[in-house]
């Protein structure tokens, strides 16, 4: 459920960055190949990425502000 290094299979034009992309999921780990293959990136690998990289960063400024909190008390 999270960004994976980039795969590809021969059937498919994309290549995939994103475990969750549903057109990653079509693919049968037997025909997953590990790289780029020189393709375009996938598109909804793509925003998956950025909604869940956004998500992190909430995260993060989430735990700084704890760690404030903690420094006054
Ligand atoms: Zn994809």
């Amino acid at each position: 459920m999270a960004q994976v290094p980039p795969f590809y299979c021969l059937q498919q034009l994309v290549y995939h960055t994103n475990d969750q992309c549903p057109q990653a999921q079509d693919i049968p780990l037997t025909n997953q190949l590990a790289g780029t293959g020189e393709k375009v990136a996938c598109l909804c690998c793509h925003h998956l990425n950025k909604a869940q990289q956004k998500k992190k960063v909430g995260y993060n400024v989430l735990r700084r502000f704890t760690s404030w909190k903690n420094r006054l008390t």
